[in-house]
């Protein structure tokens, strides 16, 4: 053990790691009754990360999203796109992003100038994806969309066509499908080890706030509840199938007094039918207290995800039998950030050429199924409710 220059002893192998191919890694200290410590993050240097431009600095980029960034190994945030300069500037310093790489939403097609921005990641209200998106794309940039990717089939497919013809990729954010313990629920009923997936239940609902927000107006939000977060079991059901429905239908309730529900819908359920005899019985609601959990029944036992649907706090049980008792499984795994795993997947992607896990077909297939789950006229208020 050499001694320092302080003369205390230098750190022993075990204490001291070990770098080897550009990363750094510790022998496990741990004893064999304890599992091993995860190895540390390996991130790209900044400049050899793809570059991110974030349009619209709403919510989801500020709480969740540009904080992200921090446990992303593969992406960095280089440009902003706002209709505040006073906000943007705020945002640009605290994460360390140049004032020349500040763009308003009329100057945003200068960005095709900018060869640090890579990917334009557009996170304004749903209706306003559509125009961004094709802007991102005739820029030359690849693109990631918020979900729903737009609000319309229609919308949907002009996006799909104008990266294809710009030659970009084209990723639609469902972060569920990037979240370890929803990729775990999808493994196991995929392995087919518990036997056939017979019923899947998945609800999402939370209680929404006054009626001065663009969620309640069906221009920027192209529907109320089912869109915004009922997608996430429709899409969640798809995912863990593996399937397309072959049925699928819908029932919409809007308290009548509630002015917030002239133009969106308030609660949903909905019933979709896989070509393998899985059902799924799937609600969403902007009136219920938030709750987001996922069931698969399956023919050898039960898989339960609490908070499902949520940025985290997601927790997995396993049942089936175990001899004469029935034995139920807590699967803990290591909590990781949904949105820095969503961000590095579109980063991998676009460095590796590969088309990403969650492309623009994707969010295309759930309009279609949007639309054909409420798109039924009907008199009075709740008809056209998606296009
Ligand atoms: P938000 O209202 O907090 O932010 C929207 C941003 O768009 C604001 O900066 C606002 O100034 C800007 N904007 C530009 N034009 C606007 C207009 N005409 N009306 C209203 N705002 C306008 O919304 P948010 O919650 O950040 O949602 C943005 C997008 O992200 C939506 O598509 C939403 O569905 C999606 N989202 C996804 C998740 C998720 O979990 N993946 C969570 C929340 C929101």
């Amino acid at each position: 053990m050499a001694a320092t220059g302080s003369g205390l002893p230098g750190p022993t192998p075990l204490d001291g790691g070990k770098v080897e191919g550009g990363t750094v890694t510790f022998p496990n200290w741990r004893g064999e009754a304890d599992r091993p410590s995860p190895p540390p993050p390996a991130p790209l240097p900044p400049g050899e990360r793809v570059g991110f431009a974030f349009v619209g600095l709403g919510r989801l980029t500020l709480e969740e999203l540009l904080p992200a960034f921090a446990e992303c190994k593969t992406a960095r945030p280089v440009a902003l796109v706002s209709g505040s300069p006073e906000k943007a500037k705020v945002v640009a310093a605290q994460h360390g992003i140049k004032e020349s790489s500040v763009y308003s939403y009329d100057d945003f097609d200068r960005i095709a100038d900018n060869p640090e921005v890579q990917v334009v990641y557009v996170v304004l209200p749903n209706g306003l994806h559509r125009d961004f998106v094709i802007r991102a794309a005739k820029a030359g940039k690849h693109v990631m969309c918020e979900k729903p990717m737009a609000n319309s089939s229609q919308e949907a497919r002009d996006m799909i066509a104008a990266c294809k013809q710009a030659g970009v990729r084209l990723m639609v954010a469902y972060r569920c499908q990037y979240e370890p313990y929803n990729r775990e629920v999808i493994q196991r009923v995929r392995s087919g080890d518990m036997g056939a997936a017979r019923i899947i239940e998945a609800t999402n609902t939370q209680v929404m706030g006054p009626g001065d927000q663009w969620r309640f107006r069906k221009a920027l939000a192209g529907g109320g509840a089912l869109p915004d977060i009922g997608l996430y079991c429709l899409n969640t059901a798809r995912a863990i199938t593996g399937e397309e429905p072959v049925e699928v239908f819908a029932r919409i309730f809007n308290p009548q007094a509630d002015d917030r529900y002239r133009e969106v819908e308030e609660t949903i359920a909905f019933m979709l039918r896989f070509p393998s005899g899985t059902m799924a019985n799937c609600s969403s609601s902007y009136g219920a207290h938030e709750s987001k959990d996922l069931r698969v029944r399956l023919e050898k036992g039960r898989i339960d995800l609490e908070n499902a649907f949520a940025y985290e706090g997601q927790q997995m049980r396993v049942a089936q039998r175990g001899g004469k008792a029935e034995v139920i499984d807590t699967v803990r795994m290591p909590q990781q950030n949904q949105f820095s795993l969503e961000i590095d997947h579109m980063a991998a992607c676009v460095k590796e050429n590969r088309v990403p896990r969650t492309p623009g077909e994707e969010g295309l297939q759930d309009h279609h199924l949007m639309r054909r789950s409420t798109g039924q006229p009907k008199p009075g208020r709740l008809s056209r409710l998606h296009r």
